[in-house]
């Protein structure tokens, strides 16, 4: 049983409370002067004017992609530690393409779509390192993470959009859809009037199905219900044409039937705008029913990528292999429903060996020496873990032998 400190009394901690999650007034008072640090840097790199466009003008590793990650680390500065939110993720989007990003609330799909977009919130979230690669239209390649922030206004929401989960606290409650549209238009459109504006936004809610348009172009959101506005989301989203759109959770807070019309919608729009799509989701029917390729995230970082079919036929990861155990309808044997046992590590305070340790029921003695590296399985399929790698196949084995010996 432990103690910590409150208003100079020591107070004893309940025997299930990790008291680790205590900070003594001198590592607050510690943190704090680190973070005020932190802080002014990003400040400073945030707010530089006049920065020539040849600062952040970069390559494409392969030229087939629209966006590039490259071992970004997204962290945010609490008062209580620093959370590793993203914590060297790399992945490519290819033109034309959905790639599909999924893992469990808190993994950092979320934070990796906010980083692209440079909307993480400043100053405590910051990407710290790594590098994003962006591609527009004309072949010009953008390095995201060196943009400063007037720069960045042209590509956010004309290049690279963005659906968000929930479309009653994304619209503005206080206008009317027609105005949150042309606002869009008239942001990102050289030489749009009022006019341009409006039929451009009427032609975008038709679209996206939407019947009644002028009426609807004339609503407040909360005339509407939840599948209209996110269609109005979409044709937001799709007003400058867009080459990337990152849809996180678009389905989430919707009923099963609209879930369906949505997805289908965000196919065909796809396809009509030659665009890619990055979907954020934490339901893995959606990723098998859209995505051509696949991200699998675990705190922080990518446990395994590959094309829809490996990761679906052939899952590598015992976190993936968990995920696909507990979709409902996965194992007709009227027994529960699988779920993974325990919880995802302290974020502040990551172990360094495998971060799926606890929770692993494959876990052999090297799991909690060391963090898995890569492992290839074909062109596209990587995972990491210590089962795959030929260095431990001997333990593999002994542990193996000793299960059976009882
Ligand atoms: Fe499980 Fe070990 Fe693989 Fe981690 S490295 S997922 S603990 S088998």
């Amino acid at each position: 049983m432990g103690f910590f400190n409150f208003k100079n009394k020591k107070i004893q901690l309940e025997d299930d409370i990790d008291e680790t999650m205590y900070l003594s007034v001198k590592e607050e008072r510690r943190i704090a002067k680190e973070n005020k640090k932190v802080f002014r840097d990003y400040t400073k790199l945030k707010r530089r004017k006049n920065v020539s466009e040849e600062e952040y003008l970069t390559q494409m590793r392969d030229s087939a992609n629209v966006v590039e990650f490259d071992d970004l680390h997204t962290y945010f500065y609490t008062d209580v530690g620093t959370v590793k939110s993203v914590n060297g993720v790399s992945f490519d989007v290819p033109q034309g393409k959905i790639v599909g990003v999924v893992g469990e609330s808190g993994c950092g799909k979320s934070v990796t779509s906010l980083s692209l977009m440079q909307l993480v919130q400043a100053p405590t979230g910051q990407i710290v390192s790594g590098s994003i690669r962006y591609q527009d239209a004309t072949g010009k390649c953008y390095e995201i993470t060196d943009m400063p922030t007037d720069a960045m206004l042209h590509i956010r929401g004309k290049d690279i959009a963005m659906i968000f989960q929930e479309p009653m606290t994304s619209l503005n409650p206080v206008f009317k859809i027609g105005n949150q549209m042309d606002e869009v238009v008239l942001l990102h459109v050289e030489d749009a009037t009022s006019e341009s504006a409006k039929a451009r936004s009427i032609e975008m809610l038709n679209l996206v199905g939407i019947a009644d348009v002028e009426k609807v172009y004339d609503s407040y959101p909360h005339e509407l219900s939840g599948g209209m506005r996110q269609r109005v989301m979409i044709a937001m989203a799709l007003s400058c044409d867009p080459r990337l759109i990152i849809a996180d959770e678009p389905t989430t807070a919707l009923d099963v039937t609209i879930q369906a019309q949505i997805l289908e919608l965000l196919r065909e729009v796809k396809d009509r705008i030659h665009g890619s799509i990055m979907l954020i989701t934490h339901d893995l029917g959606v990723i098998a029913e859209m995505a051509d390729l696949v991200v699998v995230m675990y705190a922080g970082r990518i446990v395994e990528k590959g094309t829809v079919q490996e990761i679906f036929k052939n899952p590598k990861h015992p976190y993936t292999i968990g995920l696909m155990k507990s979709r409902p309808g996965s194992q007709n044997t009227g027994d529960r429903l699988y779920s993974i046992k325990g919880q995802v590590p302290n974020p502040i305070n990551m172990p360094p060996y495998c971060y799926f340790y606890n929770r692993c029921d494959k876990a052999f003695a090297p799991c909690s020496q060391s963090y898995p590296d890569l492992m290839q399985f074909s062109k596209t399929h990587f995972a990491n873990c210590h089962l795959y790698d030929p260095k431990y196949a001997s333990d593999l084995k002994d542990e193996k032998m000793e299960k059976q010996n009882g």
